[in-house]
């Protein structure tokens, strides 16, 4: 093929990928496609002044010494060469397979009877077909042999039948659950080539992967309903007191603060749980600050302990701070100081009475383990998976009644991998949990 067909396929074949990027609104796609096709006809533009102006120099050069002119139809000559030998070097057919490869949405092109024209890798995939049959025309496989979703099939024989464009949500349940923005479109083929009225030639459908987008969605939703239902929990005991005070329980003397402290306590509950929130979504949205320092590990756990020694003495659970005098590890200091809060308060919450908590430290290769241990109920293996979850509660009841939000381990989980490392647990059922948080030796501070 000469340089300026492959050229002018190769156009063609780009301004073709960007026009169908553009029917579905895919900027992703048509930019690229849109580049390259304006990138190439800048090429043939500079290959045909090259050329014109190889010539007029060339004729302006028979005025000139005779050498001048050989040597500048020379360069011309190389110059040509060279574009030929790259235009060459990459087919148009080739670039065009490369590019349709290279995209994530899967595009498959079926004739009038659903058989299989063109497909790339994605749609290979989508599928789980082999290209090699279809690239060389001996075993083209026909759509409704590659799968029996209804929607899929529906879409494009509406496609073909109708002549019109298809959007359709469909989901494929094969070996995992993947849900697809599926677009059709049909190909009308030339002009007075024989079909029934409205019918097109073919039809080419793009597969959209949404599966990540859709299970985004679902946990937002989720989230939602369970912060309006939590905080609804405290606020409907606050109006509640608040009616009983209004309807003659502040004159009662033996009630009123009773009830007061029972507001208090609700409303404390609805700000430790904004706080929560506020503090997750920071962390998540990766807004939150990090500085890792060199901390001395020993004082931390000690001041920390100290401010929990009151509600750890009302169970009678003995507080232990086993780590080494010289343990320096990298965090962020408040936010360590924030995972141990939380980790050592459920140690005591959920302790037997007169039950101990340990914290200990241990040194890997290139890593800090801070564990804490506790001789409490245990965490049975069925709830171990989700425990981390975002109000996740093995008895929700129970954790609302300790004044928990829910979100203590989450925000561990978070804060630990901010720091490049993680929060594990081990729990034995009627023996006690440890919480392990890892912590790399870098300090390296980064969310992932
Ligand atoms: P909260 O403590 O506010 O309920 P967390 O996210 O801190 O929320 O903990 C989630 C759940 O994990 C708790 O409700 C409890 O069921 C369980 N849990 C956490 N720590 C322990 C522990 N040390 N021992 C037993 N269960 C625990």
């Amino acid at each position: 093929m000469s340089f300026r067909v492959s050229l002018a396929v190769t156009l063609a074949a780009a301004l073709v990928i960007s026009f169908f990027a553009l029917l579905f609104r895919r900027p992703a796609m048509a930019l690229p496609a849109l580049a390259f096709a304006l990138a190439g006809a800048a090429l043939a533009r500079l290959s045909i002044r090259g050329a014109t102006g190889g010539a007029s120099r060339g004729d302006g050069g028979a005025a000139s010494p005779e050498s001048k002119t050989t040597t500048r139809a020379t360069q011309s000559a190389k110059a040509a060469a060279r574009a030929a030998a790259q235009a060459e070097i990459i087919p148009a057919g080739e670039l065009v397979e490369t590019m349709m490869n290279s995209m994530r949405e899967g595009m498959l092109v079926v004739d009038g009877d659903l058989r299989v024209m063109a497909s790339n890798a994605a749609a290979r995939d989508i599928f789980g077909f082999d290209g090699g049959g279809t690239a060389g025309g001996r075993m083209r496989p026909r759509l409704d042999e590659l799968t029996r979703n209804p929607a899929v099939l529906s879409a494009y024989l509406d496609a073909i039948e109708r002549g019109e464009r298809v959007e359709v949500k469909v989901e494929m349940t094969d070996a995992e659950r993947q849900v697809f923005d599926l677009r059709v479109a049909p190909l009308q083929g030339r002009e007075g080539a024989a079909q029934e009225a409205g019918a097109a030639r073919g039809a080419v459908g793009v597969f959209f992967d949404i599966t990540r987008l859709e299970r985004l969605e679902r946990v937002r939703q989720e989230f939602l309903s369970n912060v309006s239902h939590e905080l609804r929990t405290p606020l409907t005991a606050i109006r509640t007191f608040v009616e009983t005070l209004e309807d003659g329980a502040l004159e009662d003397a033996d009630n009123n603060r009773r009830f007061l402290s029972i507001i208090d306590r609700n409303a404390a509950r609805m700000h430790s749980l904004i706080d929560d929130i506020l503090e997750l979504s920071a962390i998540e949205a990766g807004t939150a600050k990090f500085e890792a320092r060199p901390v001395g590990l020993r004082a931390m756990i000690a001041d920390v302990l100290t401010a929990l020694a009151a509600r750890a003495a009302e169970r009678g659970v003995a507080l232990r701070n086993e780590v080494g005098e010289d343990v320096i590890v990298h965090a962020d200091a408040r936010r360590l100081e924030q995972m141990l809060t939380n980790l050592c308060d459920n140690a005591i919450k959920f302790n037997a009475q007169g039950g101990a908590v340990v914290v200990a430290h241990e040194s890997a290769p290139g890593r800090d383990r801070i564990s804490v241990s506790d001789t409490g109920e245990g965490i049975a293996p069925a709830h171990i998976p989700r425990i981390f979850e975002r109000f996740y509660r093995v008895d929700r009841a129970r954790s609302r009644a300790l004044g928990g939000t829910g979100l203590g381990l989450a925000i561990v989980k978070h804060l630990a991998r901010a720091h490049g490392g993680q929060a594990t647990v081990r729990s034995i059922p009627g023996e006690g949990s440890t919480f392990t948080i890892e912590l790399p030796h870098s300090g390296k501070a980064e969310y992932r």
